[in-house]
């Protein structure tokens, strides 16, 4: 048995406009996408003795670490369909494919239903993991054909393959990176109980049918302008999220764990995407421990991490 191991980041979202609801259900977005160092892997382990010559070639799958208990296991994983996805892919363009059983292994530092695109992450690390097997006998595939199996894997899952700084549109997969100077820390706050993407976007839709002004935010430009400083400090002013206000609206204790940040001296609070987890902008990593100590200390919330972007988009590890 031998093992591929790869590795794929968490998001938070710098600026989510959300624009109108599409013909196709999805909302049309104006965001950028900042990588955080906080990640999954995915390893597969790869029996070259058995090979599968038509369906899937993963046999089973596991899950460990943060909120393991929460994610499938089954062929609905995300990381199993994107090996199914690319095989299926190279025996629609290449022939036969006769590869060897894959099981799939994830550990997850990503919260799941958090807002941090965990299980994109997944996928983004399980296409990776499984172009590096397949291109062991078949043509390389390059980088926009990966976006777009990507693409039809979920909306995150692009960024998550590619990383760094990005301003998405579209539903969010269509690319175009961004310059973003030195490195910005944050302390994230999980929550026990996860938020579902689709029904944060039915609340802003609730909302704004019932009169509510939520955004939509389209302008990036003061947010790229920061970004280009490198402070902290000029980023702060410059966050916008549109699902911020739906996914208070469905869950109180987010807007008093942000509000319980602010009196901690973070430099911004923000829901990260959909949420509900929480993530406070900070002036340095030593900053951001403190705010988190004092929002751990007091109880006010369940558990949380420091972290720093933007990191690097999926990629293999030894
Ligand atoms: P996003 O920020 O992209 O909107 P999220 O971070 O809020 O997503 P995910 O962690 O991606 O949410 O999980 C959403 C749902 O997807 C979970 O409730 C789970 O049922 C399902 N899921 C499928 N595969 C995975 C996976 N590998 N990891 C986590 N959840 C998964």
């Amino acid at each position: 048995m031998r093992h591929l191991t790869s590795r794929a980041h968490a998001k938070v979202n710098l600026h989510l406009g959300v624009g109108d609801l599409r013909e196709d259900g999805f909302h049309d977005l104006v965001t950028v996408f900042q990588s955080l160092s906080l990640a999954d892997t995915v390893t597969l382990d790869i029996d070259d003795e058995e090979r599968v010559a038509s369906g899937s070639i993963v046999g089973a799958l596991g899950v460990s670490g943060l909120d393991a208990a929460s994610v499938p296991t089954d062929a609905s994983n995300l990381a199993w369909r994107a090996v199914d996805k690319l095989v299926d892919h190279y025996r629609a363009h290449h022939g036969p494919v006769d590869a060897p059983r894959v099981n799939i292994r994830i550990h997850k530092g990503i919260p799941t239903a958090g807002g941090m695109a965990g299980g994109s992450a997944d996928a983004a690390a399980a296409l990776v993991a499984a172009h590096a097997l397949l291109s062991e006998s078949h043509p390389a595939l390059p980088m926009t054909t990966l976006s777009e199996l990507a693409a039809e894997l979920g909306s995150d899952v692009p960024f998550t393959l590619r990383g760094g700084t990005m301003l998405g549109t579209g539903r969010g997969e269509q690319l175009t990176p961004m310059l973003s100077r030195g490195t910005y820390h944050w302390a994230l706050v999980f929550f026990r109980e996860g938020l579902s993407t689709p029904t944060v976007f039915h609340e802003i839709d609730e909302l704004r049918g019932g009169g509510a002004v939520i955004g939509p935010s389209l302008h990036t430009g003061e947010l790229a302008r920061a970004l280009m400083t490198g402070d902290p400090q000029q980023l702060a002013g410059t966050l916008a999220n549109d699902l911020q206000v739906p996914a208070i609206t469905l869950r109180r204790d987010i807007g008093r764990t942000l509000e319980a940040g602010r009196q901690a001296g973070a430099l911004a609070a923000i829901v990260s995407g959909s949420g509900p987890t929480a993530a406070f902008l900070c002036s340095s990593e030593l900053h951001a421990r403190d705010v988190l100590d004092d929002l751990l200390a007091d109880g006010r919330a369940y558990s949380g991490t420091t972290a720093y972007g933007p990191t690097r988009g999926a990629h293999l590890v030894d």
